[in-house]
C-alpha cells in the first residue's frame, strides 16, 4: 500500500477538533483553577483574619476586664489607705463590696486575693455553687491561712492551712520585685478540676510605700467554652498556644492538661501537637514545620485532613502585660465555600461528560457524513484493482456528498459499462457472438484439464468468398455457419471464431479415436448443403485441424498445434489433419523457407518458364504466360505454388516478381530478335497485387523497358481477379497508368472471385483469362449453360481478348470452338518449359480447322 504514512480523513478532521477541544478545555480549566485558586484564598484569608480578629478581640477583652479590675482593686486600697499592718479587715470589706459585682460581671474572675508586705492575705474565693468563700491570714487568724466555708469570718472553718506565706508565692515575688502590674505565668491548679490559672497581678502602693500585691485568678477554661461556643457556629477550629507550644485554649472537647504522657507529664498541658481533634493536630505540626524565623509574623499555610482541605492562620497574640501566645485558627474548605467546591466539581464532571457525550455525537455524525465518502474511496480502490463486482456506495444525506457518490456511480457504471462492453468484445467476437480466440482461451483456462478435443475449422478461399459476395453478405455467411455450429454442438462445446474464416471448437468429453471422427465428420456435414444466401445459394467449403491426446492445458498451444494441422490440411487438400507433431516442423520450415527465399533471391534462382498461348482457330502461337521456377540447387526445381504465398506473405513477392519481368522482358526481346517469336508476340507475366499497390512499380517498369528495350505493346501484365476488388485508388491508378503506357492488361482466374461483375467497367483491362475449373466444367450437354459460355457472351460488346485456361483434351478445344472462345493456353499446347527448350517441345498443336 502507497498510503502507509497517510491518515484518515476520520482521524484528519476529527483529531484537531479533539485537540482544540481538550487545549479550550485545559486552558479553561487551568484559568477556572487559577481564579478559584485565587478566590478560596481571598476568601480564606479574610475568614481566617476576620475569625483570628474575632477571637482576638475576644481573648483580649476576656483577659483586659479582670486586669482592669485588678488594677481598680490594687489602687483603691492604696488610694483608700485600705491596707493596715497585721490587719485585713478594710481590704476584706472593700472585696466582699465589690465582689458581688465584679464576679457577676465577669464570670472568668475565680480568686481575688491581697497578700502584703507582712504576709497577710485576704481573699475571696468562687466556688461553683456560685457563692464565695473567704480566705483570711492575718492577727484575727493568729497568721494562719482559715478556708472559711462562707464569706465572713466564722466559725464555719472550711480548712486550715498553717506556715502559709503569700510573698513566696510566684504571683507575688516578680510584682514585688518589678512594682508593676503583669500576667503570671499559666499555672495548672492542683486540685480535681485540672483548670488553668492566669493571675492577673498588680503592686499596691499606699503613701508611695508598696504595700503588697492584688491578684486575680483568670479561668481560662470558660475561653474554651467561647471557642467551642465559636467553633459550633463558624466550624472553624481554634487553639491558642504560648511560645513553648502548650495548649492554653481549644474549641475542640477536652481540657487542655495532661493525665501524663511521654510529652507532657500529668498536670502538664498539653502540646498543641497532642491535641485530640485532628484537624488542630494538623495544623499545629504543620505551623511547628515552619521555620522559626517565620514564627513571629501570621502565618497562613494548609493543611490537609480527610482530604479535605483546611486553611489555617496562626496569629501572635501579645499584650504589654506580659502574655505572648498564639491564635491558631483552621478552616475547612467545604465549610468555607459551602457546596461550591462540590458544585465546582460536579460542573467539571458534567461538562466533562457532556463534552465526551459531544464528541462521541460528533463522531457518529461524523462517521455518517464520511461514510459516503469512505465507501466511496473503498469502491474506487476495487474498482482500481478490477474487482468490478464491489458494493457500490450509498449517498447519504448531505449534498456535497451525495454528489460526489453520484458523480462516482455513475462514473463507475459507465465504467462498468465499458469495461463489460471491452470485455466482451475482447471475449466475445462481435460478429457471431461466439467466443473470440481470448475468450476460448480464457474459459478453457477454468476447466481443470484439458483433455478433450480441439477442431479448428478453415473456409476455403474465404476470401475470395468475401470479395465476391461483398463484406456485408459474406459477415451474413459467417454468422450462418456460427449459427449451425451452434445449433449441432452440444452446450459443453466451446466455440470460437478465432480469425477471419477460422472457427475453432473443443470438445471436453470427446476422447476416442471413434468419437473424434463422427464429430469431424458431423463438421464437415454442416457444409454439404450450400448456404442460402440472397442472390444465390453458396457452397463453401472446410478444411479441419484435429488437435487430441495432447499433453497441455494451455489452450493457447492447442489453437496454434490446431493452426499448424489446419495448414496442413489446407495445403494437403486433405479437408482433414490431425495435428501431429511432426507438422511443428512443417510450419517451421515455412519460416526457414523465407530466409532460403532471401538467399535464392540474391543468387537469382528464379527463372520464368514460358507456355504458350495459342490462336484456337488457326493454332498459331500467339504469346506466352511467364511462370516463375525456383531452380534451387538444393531443392531441385520448386513450382510457384510453394514459394509464392510464402513469398506474398514475406512481401519477398516484390524482388522475386521484378527478376521475373525483367528476364521476361529480356527474352522476349531475344526471342523476337533471333526470329523465335513473331514481332507482335505478346509477353504474359504475373503481377502480385503487393507489386501493382507500390509507388516505385510504375518507374521501376519504365526502367526495365528502357534497359530492356521491349516495346510496351508486346508485353501483357496479369493481375488475379479477386486481388484487385479492394478499390484501391493506387492499383486502379497503376492500372490507368499501365494502359497508357501500352501495356496490356489481362484480368487472370477470372469467374473464380465471384465477382459481381459490376466493377468490371470500371478497371482498364485488355484481356480476361477465364479460370480453368470452368474450362474442366465444359461439356457438351449443358455447354450453352456453362459459366465460360455466360462470360463470353457478356464479353461480346467489349474489345478484349478472351483467353481459356488449362485447356488439357482436344474436346476442351472443340467445345471452346463451339462457344466461338478465341484463345487458349494449356497442357493440351505445351507445359510451361524454359526459354530455350521453346519450341521443340510444343506438343498437340491444334492445327486451323477448314471451317
Ligand atoms: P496462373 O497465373 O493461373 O498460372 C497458370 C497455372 O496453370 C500455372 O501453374 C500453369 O502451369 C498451370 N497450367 C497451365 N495449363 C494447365 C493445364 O492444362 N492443366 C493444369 N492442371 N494446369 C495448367 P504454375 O506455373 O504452377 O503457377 C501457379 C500460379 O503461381 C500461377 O497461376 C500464378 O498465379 C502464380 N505465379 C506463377 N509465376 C508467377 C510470377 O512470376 N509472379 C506471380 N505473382 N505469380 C506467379
Ligand atoms: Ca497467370
Ligand atoms: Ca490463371
Amino acid at each position: 500500500m502507497p498510503f502507509n504514512k497517510q491518515i484518515k480523513l476520520k482521524t484528519a478532521v476529527l483529531l484537531p477538533f479533539v485537540i482544540i477541544f481538550l487545549v479550550t478545555f485545559g486552558v479553561i480549566a487551568f484559568v477556572q483553577k487559577g481564579n478559584y485558586e485565587q478566590m478560596v484564598q481571598d476568601i480564606s484569608n479574610k475568614q481566617l483574619t476576620y475569625l483570628t480578629n474575632n477571637v482576638e478581640q475576644r481573648l483580649y477583652n476576656f483577659l483586659e476586664e479582670p486586669f482592669l479590675a485588678n488594677l481598680n482593686l490594687s489602687h483603691n486600697i492604696g488610694f483608700n489607705r485600705l491596707y493596715q499592718k497585721g490587719n485585713t479587715k478594710k481590704i476584706e470589706d472593700f472585696f466582699h463590696s465589690n465582689f458581688s459585682v465584679l464576679y457577676q460581671s465577669i464570670s472568668q474572675m475565680d480568686v481575688v486575693g491581697f497578700g502584703g508586705i507582712n504576709a497577710e492575705y485576704v481573699g475571696f474565693r468562687k466556688e461553683l455553687d456560685h457563692n464565695y468563700t473567704l480566705m483570711v491570714q492575718d492577727r484575727r487568724t493568729q497568721n494562719q491561712l482559715v478556708i472559711y466555708q462562707n464569706n465572713t469570718i466564722s466559725r464555719d472553718i472550711r480548712s486550715v492551712i498553717e506556715n502559709y506565706d503569700p510573698r513566696i508565692r510566684p504571683w507575688y515575688a516578680p510584682v514585688a520585685e518589678s512594682q508593676k502590674p503583669m500576667w503570671s505565668s499559666i499555672y495548672t491548679n492542683a486540685d480535681e478540676r485540672q483548670e488553668i490559672t492566669l493571675s492577673s497581678l498588680s503592686p499596691v502602693f499606699q503613701d508611695d510605700q508598696f504595700v503588697g500585691v492584688t491578684v486575680t485568678d483568670v479561668k481560662i477554661d470558660t475561653f474554651n467554652a467561647f471557642l467551642r461556643e465559636m467553633k459550633h457556629q463558624t466550624e472553624a477550629d481554634v487553639y491558642i498556644f504560648d511560645e513553648e507550644h502548650r495548649l492554653i485554649a481549644h474549641s475542640s472537647a477536652g481540657g487542655v492538661v495532661s493525665w501524663g504522657t511521654s510529652l507532657s507529664p500529668k498536670g502538664a498541658r498539653l502540646l498543641t501537637t497532642e491535641n485530640a481533634s485532628p484537624v488542630i493536630k494538623a495544623s499545629a505540626q504543620r505551623f511547628k514545620q515552619l521555620k522559626p524565623s517565620e514564627n513571629t509574623t501570621n502565618k497562613n499555610f494548609v493543611t490537609y485532613v480527610n482530604a479535605d482541605r483546611y486553611f489555617n492562620k496562626v496569629t501572635p497574640f501579645k499584650d504589654e502585660f506580659g502574655v505572648h501566645w498564639y491564635i491558631g485558627v483552621s478552616i475547612s474548605e467545604p465549610m468555607l465555600l459551602g457546596e461550591v467546591p462540590y458544585n465546582q466539581r460536579n460542573a467539571w464532571y458534567i461538562g466533562l461528560l457532556i463534552s465526551i457525550f459531544g464528541i462521541g455525537i460528533g463522531y457518529i455524525a461524523f462517521n455518517r457524513i464520511t461514510a459516503p465518502i469512505t465507501s466511496t474511496a473503498s469502491a474506487a480502490e476495487h474498482l482500481a484493482r478490477g474487482d468490478w463486482t464491489s458494493p457500490m456506495p450509498k449517498s447519504g444525506n448531505i449534498y456535497e456528498t451525495s454528489l460526489l457518490v453520484h458523480a462516482f456511480n455513475e462514473m463507475a457504471n459507465n465504467l462498468k459499462a465499458s469495461f463489460k462492453a471491452l470485455r466482451t468484445q475482447l471475449v466475445y467476437d462481435s460478429l457471431t457472438k461466439l467466443y473470440s480466440r481470448e475468450g476460448l482461451v480464457e474459459s478453457c483456462s477454468n476447466l481443470k484439464n484439458l483433455n478433450g478435443c480441439l477442431f479448428l475449422i478453415g473456409i476455403d478461399k474465404f476470401r475470395d468468398i468475401n470479395d465476391s459476395l461483398g463484406h456485408q453478405l459474406a459477415d451474413q455467411l459467417l454468422i450462418a455457419i456460427a449459427q449451425r455450429l451452434k445449433s449441432i454442438f452440444a452446450s459443453d462445446a466451446y466455440i470460437a471464431r478465432i480469425g477471419g474464416d477460422e472457427f475453432a471448437l473443443y470438445l471436453p468429453l470427446v476422447q476416442n479415436e471413434q468419437e473424434i471422427q463422427d464429430e469431424a465428420q458431423r463438421i464437415l456435414q454442416l457444409f454439404t448443403t450450400p448456404y442460402s444466401m440472397p442472390n444465390e445459394p453458396i457452397a463453401v467449403n472446410v478444411s479441419v485441424g484435429i488437435v487430441h491426446n495432447f499433453d497441455s492445458s494451455n489452450m493457447t498451444v492447442w489453437l496454434r498445434n490446431g493452426s499448424i494441422a489446419l495448414s496442413n490440411a489446407k495445403l494437403d487438400s486433405t479437408r482433414i489433419s490431425y495435428y501431429a507433431p511432426e507438422m511443428a516442423g512443417v510450419s517451421r520450415k515455412r519460416t526457414q523457407m523465407v530466409t532460403l527465399l532471401k538467399v535464392a533471391i540474391e543468387k537469382r534462382e528464379f527463372v520464368p518458364f514460358y507456355q504458350p498461348i495459342v490462336d484456337l482457330n488457326s493454332g498459331e502461337v500467339l504469346g506466352a504466360e511467364a511462370l516463375a521456377r525456383w531452380v534451387s540447387p538444393e531443392l531441385g526445381l520448386v513450382p510457384p505454388t510453394e514459394f509464392i504465398p510464402v513469398a506474398e506473405e514475406s512481401g519477398l513477392i516484390n524482388t522475386i516478381g521484378e527478376q521475373i519481368l525483367v528476364q521476361a522482358c529480356i527474352d522476349t526481346v531475344k526471342g523476337i530478335e533471333e526470329g523465335k517469336w513473331a514481332f507482335d508476340f505478346r509477353m504474359h507475366v504475373n503481377l502480385s497485387v503487393s507489386q501493382l499497390s507500390s509507388y516505385l512499380f510504375l518507374p521501376q517498369l519504365e526502367e526495365i523497358l528502357r534497359v530492356t528495350q521491349l516495346s510496351p505493346s508486346n508485353l501483357a501484365l496479369e493481375i488475379t481477379e479477386s486481388k484487385i476488388v479492394d478499390n484501391d485508388p493506387i492499383i486502379l491508378n497503376n492500372m490507368v497508368a499501365l494502359k497508357k503506357l501500352g501495356i496490356h492488361i489481362a484480368i487472370d482466374d477470372f469467374g473464380t472471385g465471384y465477382s459481381s461483375l459490376s466493377y468490371l467497367h470500371k478497371l482498364p483491362f485488355d484481356c480476361l483469362k477465364i479460370d480453368r475449373a470452368f474450362v474442366l466444367q465444359l461439356n457438351q450437354d449443358h455447354l450453352e449453360e456453362s459459366i465460360v459460355a455466360a462470360i463470353i457472351n457478356m464479353m461480346k460488346g467489349f474489345k478484349v481478348h478472351l483467353i481459356a485456361e488449362g485447356i488439357e483434351t482436344q474436346e476442351q478445344v472443340e467445345l471452346l470452338h463451339q462457344l466461338n472462345c478465341p484463345q487458349g493456353q494449356g497442357f493440351l499446347f505445351s507445359k510451361p518449359i524454359p526459354y530455350h527448350e521453346w519450341p521443340t517441345n510444343l506438343v498437340n498443336m491444334r492445327q486451323k480447322t477448314a471451317n
